[in-house]
């Protein structure tokens, strides 16, 4: 269990009436299966709820979303068009800069704010935080909040928190996950959720193109000459030829992890925009995050990300200079 103190939850719910929900660009799955559980939280004591992020999720994780509740950003929904609320609340992020353009409808909004989340990198948010970096998901403290507050999921949910912590945990193995995990793991699957259905859903319904770049990425992988750091990359030429998009490349750069020896590996992925977003990795007791924060990201000590100017040649450069001074 964490050690969190969820009275002060209960009381923000007790006292507001309506609740606009985000999370962090390019949502993953404890991004979207925690805004779900919070909306399905506030929706058991009759509450206004409303989802809204400034990107959509990726199409592999479209089956979460599957009654369309979580919104996009001047897509589903326009700024100007965002109801008024008594409170927001942030999950899985406490960086202004992974909220993209929601950042500024928050900011210039109201100022109660409610931040939920388990990354070590962390902003000012001005918000009501309930933050615990040791547990292994997002997903894992809105459960724990439902626990203390009485509300019990629907499968749905169930499902989509299972998601959340299942990966953001590697399928129950990364260092992160405790016994606590395994214990909501299960409750999860009692109230209805499908292992082995999820799974399939997330990791066995890729496309042929996203299979095709893996092997073109993976097979140019270059390594540091002691082979402790382990990198690729993905350009626009990459891309097109194979016909894949960049949330194409998500878990390649685990596979660099895998080479005995290794330590660290990361990924630099170009973007529509000609910016590069580098995946970065490691084994304890190295820290990534230490690296992203220099280049204005962050995350975990063992996974973190960061948005970095183009082209990606500079990226890899300067990143594999920022790796190897972590690795000295
Ligand atoms: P990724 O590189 O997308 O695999 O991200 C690894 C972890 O780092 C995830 O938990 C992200 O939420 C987090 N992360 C990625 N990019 C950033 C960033 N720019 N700032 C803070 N955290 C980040």
């Amino acid at each position: 269990m964490s050690s969190l103190d969820w009275a002060p939850l209960k009381s923000i719910i007790d006292n507001n009436q309506s609740f606009l929900i985000s999370s962090h660009v390019r949502p993953d799955a404890d991004a979207l299966g925690s805004e779900l559980g919070m909306a399905a939280i506030l929706r058991h004591f009759g509450k206004q709820v409303t989802i809204v992020n400034a990107t959509a999720p990726p199409a592999n994780l479209q089956f979460l979303n599957s009654d369309q509740q979580v919104l996009k950003l001047n897509e589903d929904v326009k700024q100007a068009d965002l109801p008024a609320v008594d409170v927001y609340i942030v999950v899985d992020t406490s960086a202004w800069q992974q909220l993209g353009a929601m950042a500024e409808v928050i900011q210039s909004a109201g100022p109660k704010r409610v931040v939920i989340d388990h990354h070590v990198s962390s902003d000012n948010m001005g918000a009501t935080e309930f933050k615990d970096t040791t547990a292994a998901a997002t997903g894992e403290l809105i459960f724990e909040a439902a626990e203390y507050l009485g509300v019990e999921f629907d499968s749905v949910t169930a499902s989509a928190l299972y998601a959340a912590i299942a990966t953001d945990t590697g399928w129950f193995r990364f260092p992160s996950t405790s016994a606590n995990t395994m214990r909501i793991g299960a409750a999860l699957m009692e109230l209805g959720a499908s292992p082995h259905e999820l799974f399939n859903y997330l990791n066995e319904q890729r496309s042929l193109a996203r299979v095709r770049l893996g092997g073109r990425v993976l097979g140019r992988i270059e390594t540091s000459e002691d082979g402790r750091l382990a990198w690729i990359y993905a350009d626009a030429v990459d891309l097109k030829e194979t016909g894949a998009v960049p949330s194409d490349t998500e878990s390649l750069v685990n596979e660099c992890l895998t080479i005995a020896g290794s330590e660290a590996a990361f990924i630099a992925v170009q973007q529509p925009s000609g910016q590069v977003k580098v995946s970065l990795r490691c084994r304890p007791p190295h820290n990534v995050a230490a690296v992203a924060e220099q280049f204005n990201g962050g995350g975990h000590k063992l996974a973190s990300g960061a948005t970095v100017g183009g082209p990606v040649e500079e990226a890899v450069r300067c990143m594999k200079k920022a790796f190897l001074k972590m690795l000295e």
